[in-house]
C-alpha cells in the first residue's frame, strides 16, 4: 500500500534541552519548514533520564511561540515511565502541555522488569488521559505483551508510535517486534503515529522506513494519527 503523501506533522523531536540533542526548536522548525513538515511536537525527554531538562524546562514552555517559521510547535514531552501509572513529571505540569508521550528508558528508575510487569506499568498509563503516545514500544530492552498493548492502544485511544529511528539508528533489534506491533495495529485498528525521533536538527520529519513497514503490512492512512495537522490536533484533543 502506498499512502497519499507524507505526514504533515512530526510528534517526536528533541531539542538540546533533553541533554544528548544538538539542535535548537529554532533550528528544528527551520529545517522543518525547509521539508514541508507543518507541525513538530517538541518531546523533549522527562527529568528522569541522565542529563534530561529539570521540571521547570516544562513548565516555562509557554515562552516557545505557537508557531515557528510557520511551522506549528506542540509543547510536548516524551516522559519516562517510573512504576505501575506512574510518569516523572507531577500531573499539574502534564496538565499544561499539548502531547504527552510516554516511553520506557533504562537510567531512569525502572529498568526491564520482565514482560509482566513492563506491560502491567504500561497498561496502567494507558488508562491516564493525558498519555496519547507510547514512544517506540517495539524497543527490545523492554518486553512487553503486544497483544495486550494494541487492544489496549485500541481501547483507549492511545496511539503506538512506530519510531523511524528504531529501524535505522536506535535501540537494535526493534525491527522484528515493530513489524509485529505494525501487524497488530493492522488487524485490531489502533492508532498509530509516526515518529522521527530525531535529535539533531536534519532528521526531522524522516519517517520513510517506517511508512514503508505500515503500508507493507496494510495499516490505513486513518489510523496515522499525525498525517495531517488538522488529524493530529484532532487526536490529541486540541484547537486548530
Ligand atoms: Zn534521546
Ligand atoms: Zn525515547
Amino acid at each position: 500500500m502506498l499512502y497519499p503523501s507524507a505526514p504533515e506533522a512530526d510528534l517526536h523531536v528533541h531539542t538540546v534541552a533533553s541533554g544528548h540533542a544538538y539542535s535548537t526548536i529554532g533550528e528544528i522548525a527551520l529545517e522543518a519548514a525547509r521539508k514541508g513538515v507543518k507541525m513538530v511536537g517538541m518531546t523533549d525527554h522527562g527529568p528522569g533520564l541522565p542529563g534530561g531538562p529539570h521540571s521547570y524546562h516544562f513548565a516555562a514552555l509557554r515562552f516557545v511561540p505557537e508557531t515557528l517559521h510557520g511551522v506549528r510547535i506542540l509543547r510536548g514531552i516524551e516522559a519516562n515511565i517510573l512504576g505501575v501509572g506512574q510518569l516523572d513529571l507531577e500531573e499539574a505540569l502534564l496538565e499544561r502541555l499539548d502531547l504527552v508521550m510516554a516511553g520506557f528508558h533504562e537510567d531512569c528508575g525502572f529498568d526491564d522488569r520482565g514482560e509482566a510487569e513492563n506491560t502491567r506499568a504500561l497498561l496502567a498509563l494507558m488508562e491516564h488521559p493525558r498519555v496519547k503516545v507510547i514512544a517506540h514500544p517495539g524497543n527490545p530492552n523492554f518486553p512487553l505483551d503486544y497483544e495486550a498493548v494494541v487492544c489496549k492502544g485500541a481501547e483507549t485511544r492511545t496511539a503506538l508510535e512506530i519510531n523511524n529511528s528504531s529501524f535505522c539508528i536506535s535501540r537494535r533489534g526493534s525491527s522484528g517486534n515493530c513489524r509485529e506491533i505494525i501487524r497488530l495495529c493492522a488487524r485490531h485498528g489502533a492508532p498509530v503515529t509516526v515518529g522521527s525521533d530525531a535529535h539533531i536538527a536534519q532528521g526531522v520529519g524522516e519517517f520513510d522506513d517506517a511508512l514503508m513497514e505500515l503500508g507493507a503490512v496494510g495499516v490505513k492512512w486513518e489510523q496515522v494519527v499525525n498525517r495531517s495537522t488538522d488529524s493530529a490536533l484532532e487526536f490529541l484533543g486540541l484547537p486548530r
